[in-house]
């Protein structure tokens, strides 16, 4: 031990300590205390070390050292002010002894509360925890005087005013006949960071709530990217249609799926299959406009052998790969006229005849078709059979575009980030207000489907950690305004480069700079109502300034 290193006799520490049983209180000084079993604090440890694991019960029982200790730092300065800076940070050590964690020895220390130098080394006999962990798990690899440790960082972190890292070099739990710790700031340790988390708060609900995002992605991208999984909305057109699509799919009825590209007639379909009693059976999407046309008919219904040069083995068509179940047709109107005349015959007859079959085959196959272009138009204009028509349009469902739908836009959008987010390993706090709004008054020519790919373009741009933000959605998009510093370092809104256009238009058009400036400045008044003030922020005006624009204007109008 250090010559300097002797502890001041503790009366005055031990005067801080009040029983009052009358009143069911104890006190240090003005901060009550309660006495706690060993017992029960050890079982409580190993209840955390069960339910949490060893890391997070680690944390959390450092930080209830850490919060002890940064109490206790207070008394210090009371009780000694008067004293040398290190009889009174032994107040720590000392209070530590009396609330009975263990016997401490100061080895070394060495301070400077100017510069924020620390170094300090302590022992530690019989320390409660060391014994109580040792009786739990016997003798242990890994230091385990987590609480102990907490209170010697946070009474030297309090008192110093910086954080400073204990770390245990030898631990009664690893069998040691006692324990030996050292303390310096944390940047001086090579590995200090590692140990930042255990002083920080929320890692484990952070960790839980980032852990259940990823559950829950992953059960939408489970969710055989089908069922309805993705039929979210709570728009009313939305609801209807989806409604509908309920109804239709517990009868045998053929339904027609109308709607915009992109608007998710697949998912559709898939979710009818899902609700109807063949969903134990196979669901079979065909896309009518991405076969061509020589081969859409061996797709759709098979060939025998030999049926066609190049037919060298039997193949089933989709039709009896769907048998049982339900076939879906996007695009049904791409469907050239010949392989329309077999499909009439299918819905009629329930029967496939392979190419080169010499007789037909049985289906149970429950048809559902869409498509994207009017059907009476393509009837009208000898491109699709009227009588087609008429089988295939029993029971249509037009699903509404997503423009139609725009309540939906959000929960959709935060649906897709949370499936994103999983599919790119990425942790993103949000969609960003503005980014939110932009979506909110897109037209969403591409619907869903365009909606998926800026959610998931956004996911891959936006930073780790942070939200996905405008820029990301739409980044190739002109920021038409935006703040920023003006030449005189004011904050202004900037004009950006592509109002080139703007500009020739005006020169071009031949109008009078004072007549042009009058109209927008009328129109600026108009947009906000008469309102002088709203209108001088639309034009990054002053009050003062626009007032004195218009008043120019009325005193020069008589002169005209
Ligand atoms: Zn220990």
């Amino acid at each position: 031990m250090e010559p300097h290193l002797h502890y001041p006799p503790a009366a005055d520490l031990r005067r801080l300590l009040r029983f009052e049983p009358q009143s069911g209180a104890i006190w240090l000084g003005e901060r009550r205390m309660v006495l706690l079993h060993t017992a029960a604090l050890s079982a409580l440890r190993r209840d955390l070390i069960t339910s949490v694991g060893t890391e997070h019960t680690r944390r959390l029982l450092t930080r209830m050292g850490y919060a002890s200790g940064t109490h206790d730092a207070g008394f210090a300065s009371k009780t000694r002010g008067d004293r040398s800076l290190e009889e009174m940070f032994l107040v720590g050590p000392q209070l530590h002894m009396l609330e009975g964690a263990a016997r401490v020895t100061p080895l070394h220390l060495k301070m400077d509360a100017a510069t924020g130098q620390f170094e300090g080394e302590f022992r530690w006999d019989d320390s409660w925890e060391a014994h109580a962990h040792r009786l739990a798990y016997g003798v242990v690899d890994e230091p385990a005087c987590w609480i102990l440790l907490g209170y010697a960082s946070g009474y030297t972190s309090a008192f110093m005013g910086k954080l400073i890292l204990f770390k245990e070099t030898r631990c009664g739990a690893c069998g040691d006949d006692h324990c030996h710790i050292v303390g310096k700031p944390i940047d001086d340790w090579p590995d200090g960071d590692a140990y930042r988390p255990y002083f920080e708060e929320h890692s484990l609900l952070d960790k839980m709530d980032a852990l259940s995002q990823q559950v829950e992605a992953l059960k939408t991208t489970l969710e055989p990217a089908t069922s309805g999984g993705m039929l979210i909305g709570n728009s009313p057109a939305f609801q209807h249609a989806h409604d509908l699509m309920k109804r239709a799919a517990r009868t045998q009825v053929t339904v027609l799926l109308t709607g915009e590209t992109g608007v998710g007639k697949e998912r559709f379909a898939r979710a009818l299959h899902e609700h109807s009693d063949r969903a134990g059976g196979p669901f079979v999407a065909v896309n009518c406009a991405a076969l061509p046309a020589e081969l859409i008919e061996a797709e759709l219904f098979g060939v025998e052998k030999g049926a066609y040069t190049g037919a060298h083995a039997a193949r089933a068509g989709r039709f009896e790969r769907a048998d049982g179940g339900t076939l879906f047709l996007d695009e049904v109107g791409d469907l050239p006229l010949p392989a329309q005349a077999k499909l009439l015959r299918v819905l009629q007859d329930s029967e496939i005849e392979r190419l080169g079959a010499e007789s037909p085959r049985k289906v149970n196959v429950r048809m559902v078709t869409a498509t994207n272009v009017n059907l009476d138009e393509a009837v009208a204009q000898g491109r699709f059979r009227r009588d087609l028509l008429y089988r295939l349009n029993v029971y249509p469902i037009r699903i509404p575009p997503l423009r139609e739908r725009s309540t939906d836009i959000e929960p959709l959008a935060r649906h897709l980030l949370a499936r994103f987010t999983a599919l790119h390993n990425k942790r993103l706090s949000g969609i960003g207000e503005r980014a939110l709004q932009a979506l909110m008054h897109h037209d969403w020519p591409g619907n869903v489907r365009e909606l998926e790919n800026l959610v998931e373009r956004g996911v891959i741009l936006a930073a780790q950690g942070g939200s996905v933000e405008l820029e990301h959605l739409f980044p190739n998009q002109p920021q038409d305004r935006h703040e920023g510093v003006d030449p005189q370092g004011r904050l202004a809104r900037i004009v950006p480069a592509d109002h080139d256009a703007l500009c020739a238009r005006i020169v071009d058009s031949g109008v009078p700079i004072e007549q042009l400036e009058a109209q927008v400045l009328a129109l600026a008044v108009e947009r906000c109502g008469g309102n002088l003030s709203g209108a001088s922020r639309l034009l990054g005006l002053t009050r003062p300034q626009l007032a004195y624009r218009l008043k120019r204007q009325q005193t020069d109008e008589p002169a005209d």
